[in-house]
């Protein structure tokens, strides 16, 4: 299987380049040739998710690794999980399902795409003899999920800039409190977009990188981490129906890796009836789905900061391959303008969008009264993520039907705050998590405004 870019100035790439260079060189990103198909009959035979994975990862990575070399990289990739079987579904009526994704070890479901990017990154390292430095800004859960995914290799190290903001004290503290030596957070006085743009400058200008050195990104635009998430979605469809019956998934979405992961599934065989695409009130994707306007405003700071995004990066896969039908110089045109010109396809394209989406954006009020809600009907404690895809299925339970699996992306006690607000008390905070308030934070205060972040990973490096 090889890999080509959205924009079509960047193809015949094998597994391992895609891994390496993130971004293809036109600025689009990376898809597979083709989409393979899964036996599905085969697949009913399996019943644990490392054995599913097993089957689906290999199908993506054979032009650089052997089927056995992928076979004993996922033996050991998933790690730390408090469940056995990674995910955890609560059932909360006979329709609706929970899929609990936040039991790795950082409590969000970012440790499914990242613990496979980081056993990727560090294969490919020791067989070529060179090490990495990972470098990105985060706002909420990336940034652990990286620092966690990567602190075992030594041949990698991690720089990971946190913009002053929105984020919890607990996503803070769980990067900075990592006491590592390859690890290094960086308190950035700046916002999210000024890190971004040092990430940006750092990737174009390289200055502190040796030589036979990679630079990684860990941005969600990385094929490795879709592959990582599409295991989960043939999982659950599995453990919840035999894949026999197709399901709807309500999915709580920023930068549109983990949507673009389900209609990949669904491309590749998977039985699936509706994907809800719920966002909070930053809605570009919700304004595209119900008026075909895809056009970058200001973010709006919300309850869930892990979807607080202008636009949204993987939407670009979709758009492509479901509403362009693979035509790259029709994306590329379209990308050319974007931000400056907004988005909007012709509406013969557009119109297929109701066969397989369905958009929801729910606000800051009405995602604490859904949390609110499923507490004192089910018992159930969600974190504001969840609650903003929980929100959406109330709204469009009607026009669902069949079962509907809602996606839990991250673990209530990550964000105390907003259980508080919502006045719900937990008492089941992950050990983990509770430690982490008490450790001592020990990161670099740097600033976005000259070169001193440069010269600092020059200095550590
Ligand atoms: C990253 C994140 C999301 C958004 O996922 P995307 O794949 O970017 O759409 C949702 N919830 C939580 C808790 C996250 O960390």
């Amino acid at each position: 299987m090889l890999f080509h870019s959205t924009r079509g100035k960047d193809s015949d790439k094998t597994f391992e380049e895609v891994l390496m260079q993130g971004l293809a060189k036109d600025g689009g990103l990376f898809m597979p040739n083709h989409w393979p198909k899964i036996d599905i009959e085969e697949l009913r035979h399996f019943d644990n998710f490392i054995d599913v994975a097993k089957h689906i990862v290999p199908l993506f990575t054979d032009s650089s690794f052997s089927k056995i070399e992928v076979e004993n990289l996922l033996d050991k990739t998933w790690h730390d999980f408090d469940k056995k079987d990674l995910i955890n579904i609560f059932e909360i009526d006979e329709s609706i399902s929970i899929l609990e994704l936040f039991h790795g070890p950082t409590s969000a479901f970012k440790d499914f795409g990242l613990q496979l990017a980081a056993a990727f990154f560090n294969k490919t390292l020791q067989t070529q003899n060179k090490t990495a430095v990972v470098f990105g800004a985060t706002s909420g859960d990336t940034g652990s999920a990286a620092i966690d995914a990567c602190k075992e290799f030594s041949l990698i190290k991690s720089f990971i800039l946190i913009p002053e903001g929105n984020m919890s004290e607990i996503q803070r503290k769980q990067m900075t409190t990592v006491d590592k030596e390859n690890v290094f957070p960086i308190l950035a006085n700046g916002t999210f977009d000024d890190c971004q743009d040092i990430v940006k400058k750092g990737f174009k200008e390289r200055t502190f990188l040796k030589d036979n050195q990679y630079l990684l990104a860990v941005n969600s635009i990385n094929w490795v981490r879709i592959i990582g998430q599409i295991c989960y979605y043939f999982y659950v469809s599995l453990k919840i129906n035999k894949l026999s019956e197709p399901l709807n998934f309500s999915v709580p979405t920023g930068n549109f890796g983990n949507v673009f992961a389900c209609y990949a599934a669904s491309k590749m065989g998977m039985p699936l009836s509706k994907i809800v695409v719920a966002v909070n009130s930053n809605n570009i994707l919700d304004r595209f789905f119900k008026n075909n306007d895809y056009s970058k405003m200001q973010v709006n700071e919300t309850i869930s900061p892990s979807m607080d995004i202008s636009v949204a990066s993987n939407f670009e896969r979709l758009l492509y391959d479901f509403y362009l039908n693979r035509d790259s110089d029709l994306c590329f045109n379209l990308y050319s303008e974007f931000p400056n010109k907004s988005i909007k396809i012709n509406d013969d394209l557009w119109n297929k969008s109701s066969n397989l989406f369905m958009s929801y954006s729910s606000d800051d009020i009405s995602t604490y009264k859904c949390m609110q809600f499923y507490y004192e009907n089910f018992n159930y404690i969600m974190d504001p993520h969840t609650a903003v895809a929980a929100d959406a299925v109330k709204s469009l339970r009607d026009k669902l039907s069949g079962k509907t699996v809602i996606l839990s992306t991250a673990h209530p006690a990550k964000f105390p705050l907003a259980l508080k607000n919502a006045g719900i008390s937990i008492n089941n905070t992950p050990k983990k998590l509770s430690e982490v308030l008490n450790k001592k934070e020990t990161a670099k205060k740097l600033s976005t405004e000259d070169n001193s972040i440069f010269e600092y990973i020059k200095e550590k490096n």
